[in-house]
Order: C-alpha cells, then sequence, then structure tokens
C-alpha cells in the first residue's frame, strides 16, 4: 500500500509517494495555481501522475497552511489561498478522482508535530507538543499517542497564547500574543532594537545588514550569533525567554514530557534552547516538585509534514479499508 502526500505552500506545490513505513519513493514539486479550482486540478493531476508510479495508493493527505475544521476535509481559512474561506477540499479532489481513495486534509504545524513525534525528536514520548518558531510560531500537541486536535480542529495554537495584556499588536488581531515575542519576525525586531539602544556594538549587525537596519534577517542574526556577536545572542536570549515562558504556560495546562522545537532559527541550537530550557523552569509551577520536560530540537528534518501527513492518510486509508470489511 502507498500513500500520496501533498505539501500546499502559497508558491510552490510539493508531493510525494510514500510506503508503508513512512519512507519517501519519488517527489515532485510544482508551482502552487492562483485560483481555488486551479489547486483542485492540479492536485488530482499529482494523483494520475503517482499512480502511474504506484498503482497502489490508498490514501491522499494534504497538508495546508491555515485552520482546518474538525471533520479534517474543509480548509475554513488561509492566509497563503484567500479563496479558501470554509473551503471542502476534500470533497472536490475526491469528486475529481471518482472516490477511488479518500483525501485528508491536516494543518501543516498538525502534520510537522506528527512527522517529529513518529520519527524524529518526539519519538518514544507519552505527550509531546511541538513549537515551530518561523515567521510565526506554529504548534502541535500530542496526547497519550494521539494527535489533538480539539472539538472544532483549532488545537495547537500556541503562537496565539495571550502572554502579555495589551502587548504588541498581532497579525491575528489580538494583541500580547506569544509569536509577537518568540518567532522570526521577533528575532529580527529584538535585534533591531538591541542595535537602536547599543550602537556602538552594533558594527557586525549592521555589516550584515549591508548598513540598513531594515535589511536586517533572522540569518544575519544566525550568524552574528554563532560568532558569538553580543547584540545577536541578546536577541536570541529574548526569543528564547519568550519561548521557555510559552512552554511553562502550556505546561500549566498539558503536562507534556517533550518540547520539539522546529523551524529555521533552532538550527542555532542551545543558544536558543538554554534560556528556553531556563525559562521554562523559572516559570513552571510547582518546579522543584515534579518532573521537568525534555526540550529538545526537532531531528525528523525538513521532510516532517510530508511524513506526518503521509501517515495520518495511511492510518485514514486503513481504517476506511476496515469500516469496509466489517460493512
Ligand atoms: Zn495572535
Amino acid at each position: 500500500m502507498h500513500t500520496l502526500a501533498i505539501d500546499i505552500g502559497g508558491t510552490k506545490i510539493a508531493a510525494g509517494i510514500f510506503d508503508e513505513e513512512d519512507k519517501i519513493q519519488r517527489r515532485w514539486q510544482i508551482p502552487t495555481p492562483t485560483t481555488s479550482e486551479g489547486i483542485d486540478a492540479q492536485l488530482a493531476n499529482l494523483y494520475r501522475e503517482a499512480k502511474e508510479e504506484a498503482p497502489d495508493i490508498s490514501g491522499i493527505g494534504i497538508s495546508a497552511a491555515g485552520n482546518v475544521e474538525g471533520d479534517r476535509r474543509t480548509v475554513s481559512f488561509s492566509a497563503n489561498i484567500p479563496t479558501w474561506i470554509h473551503y471542502p477540499l476534500a470533497d472536490k479532489l475526491e469528486a475529481l478522482i471518482d472516490h477511488e481513495c479518500p483525501v485528508v486534509v491536516e494543518n501543516d504545524a498538525n502534520c510537522a508535530g506528527w512527522g517529529e513525534y513518529i520519527c524524529g525528536a518526539g519519538k518514544g514520548s507519552k505527550n509531546m507538543v511541538m513549537l515551530t518558531v518561523g515567521t510565526g510560531l506554529g504548534g502541535a500537541i500530542v496526547i497519550n499517542g494521539e494527535l489533538y486536535r480539539g472539538s472544532f480542529g483549532m488545537a495547537a495554537e500556541a503562537g496565539h497564547l495571550p502572554m502579555v495584556p495589551d502587548g504588541d499588536t498581532c497579525g491575528c488581531g489580538l494583541r500580547g500574543c506569544a509569536e509577537r515575542y518568540t518567532s522570526g519576525s521577533a528575532l529580527e525586531r529584538f535585534a533591531r532594537s538591541a542595535i537602536r539602544r547599543w550602537p556602538d556594538k552594533s558594527d557586525r549587525l549592521m555589516e550584515l545588514a549591508g548598513g540598513n537596519v531594515h535589511d536586517l534577517r533572522g540569518q544575519m542574526v544566525s550568524q552574528a550569533a554563532k560568532e558569538g556577536d553580543d547584540l545577536a545572542l541578546y536577541a536570541f536570549g529574548k526569543i528564547g525567554e519568550w519561548l521557555g515562558r510559552t512552554m511553562s504556560a502550556l505546561a500549566a495546562v498539558l503536562d507534556p514530557d517533550r518540547f520539539v522545537v522546529g523551524g529555521g532559527v533552532v538550527s542555532i541550537g542551545d543558544i536558543l534552547l538554554e534560556p528556553a530550557r531556563y525559562n521554562y523552569v523559572r516559570f513552571l509551577e510547582a518546579a522543584a516538585y515534579r518532573p521537568h520536560a525534555d526540550i529538545l530540537a526537532a531531528a525528523a528534518g525538513p521532510d516532517a509534514g510530508m511524513v506526518g501527513v503521509a501517515d495520518l492518510a495511511l492510518r485514514e486509508a486503513r481504517a476506511q479499508g476496515e469500516s469496509q470489511i466489517n460493512a
């Protein structure tokens, strides 16, 4: 049995054929069409192409940036694809492929979290929280070995935990959300404010930014931090601190045994994770009298989301197969 995993991004669609051991057999990439109908048609084409390679494809998993409803079939909102408002993506695709196999749609952060849980840094944990530090802060929660989606598919939006009353305005319209203080954009913002506060120490960051503070990017801050630059280390210390504070808030509700941190900036390793570990304990209730969760860097690599959604598709295909046998 094989599954087809599809990751729909704002600019490109990546697809891969996976076997039952969650190993990728073949991959492609195409540009993302601009209309919902265009995307549906391309997904159907990908399925037909994939079937030529692996005629026994029995499930399709789609990872999408956005909010996926509790039915795991409908995208309620996506910042990348503006026409996806309560869009029945799974119904549309299943109709185009004559209902040959089931389609599961899942939020991209949940897919990456599930990938880490089954074959990355989350492996072996009982209750895991993954936090992805990207442009924003994504989350995924695994409880007792199952992906936790909430009642309406909206669980694990850790980036929008209200951390600071009346704090910075977030892209979601609320204020003081965690991702305003721990994300790739927060890293850039802390580094820029450090440059303004300590201009006499800003030579290296300003050099990397080509002399313009507004051109400073996260990768430059990472590079300077690896070289030991004070201001870059300060910026990582700040987002690390807020990462740890966010973890302690999540621990008050979920009490996980492991936090997995993903996203581009985690390649910096302990420069980010040590302040996160320190502040997690600092703000953890009854910290002296309870075990502390492990805080680890993601390990499943850039394919984590594809692996995760391929596995979810496999489970769905098996469940449907079993219910047909029982019927
Ligand atoms: Zn928010």
